[in-house]
């Protein structure tokens, strides 16, 4: 925290200085200017005047935009290190070692995170499928893969078929639903037995676990 306060110091600073810097400049112009006083009194109502003053009014805006600048830097500073404590991300607690997740007639389960309490010895997932499409054009499962692996899992079972819930024959998944469309549900229940920390889910109809997947965490 004092670093960030003695690093936006030099800044303000530094402004200061550019106006002090732009302010001794106008001066010396104005200064080198007059060279005979009777036409700087002659024109004392035009032109110079004006331009004096304006530069005078420029200073006074440069100095006070300067302390401005600086004032304003705190106050942001402090209102980023307040907004440092904000919420964490919900996590959908699974206390009774079961969740429902819902799907729809889109690419996405109404859950992107789900905590599993480790002294639960099983789990029970239970997908509904809200949306009005058929298994065949928009259908859904939830398949449970060590993290990382949704993609690669997802394509070596598009070959599957729907009749085959576009499973692949592969022994990391840990646990998987069969595929349901529009108005159907289905649930899965699994051990925990050796399971901890993130796992991630996917749906593996073809073309859908790019954007249908999430992450499965058991933790004690
Ligand atoms: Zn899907």
């Amino acid at each position: 925290m004092d670093n960030t306060m003695q690093a936006r110091t030099p800044v303000g600073y530094i402004r200061g200085m550019a106006a002090v810097s732009v302010l001794s400049a106008l001066v010396a112009c104005s200064g080198n200017e007059p060279g005979s006083e009777s036409r700087q009194s002659e024109q004392s109502a035009g032109e110079p005047q004006s331009s004096r003053t304006a530069a005078q009014a420029e200073s006074g805006d440069a100095s006070d935009g300067g302390t401005g600048n600086a004032s304003s830097d705190n106050e942001t500073a402090q209102a980023s290190e307040s907004s440092d404590s904000s919420d964490e991300a919900d996590t959908n607690l699974a206390s009774d070692c079961s969740f429902d997740v819902d799907v729809g007639d889109n690419l996405q389960y109404s859950v992107s995170q789900i905590t599993v309490p480790a002294d639960c010895s099983e789990f029970t997932l239970n997908l509904a499928h809200t949306g009005n499409l058929p298994a065949n054009a928009m259908g859904h499962n939830w398949v449970l893969v060590p993290e990382g692996d949704g993609l690669d899992i997802a394509r070596a079972g598009s070959s599957k078929g729907l009749e085959g819930d576009y499973l692949a024959d592969d022994d990391r998944i840990i646990a998987a639903t069969e595929i349901i469309g529009g108005g159907e549900s289905t649930s899965i229940t699994f051990s925990l037995d050796g399971l901890e920390g993130d796992y991630t889910y996917v749906c593996t109809y073809p073309g859908h676990a790019a954007a249908m997947r999430g992450t499965f965490t058991v933790r004690s």
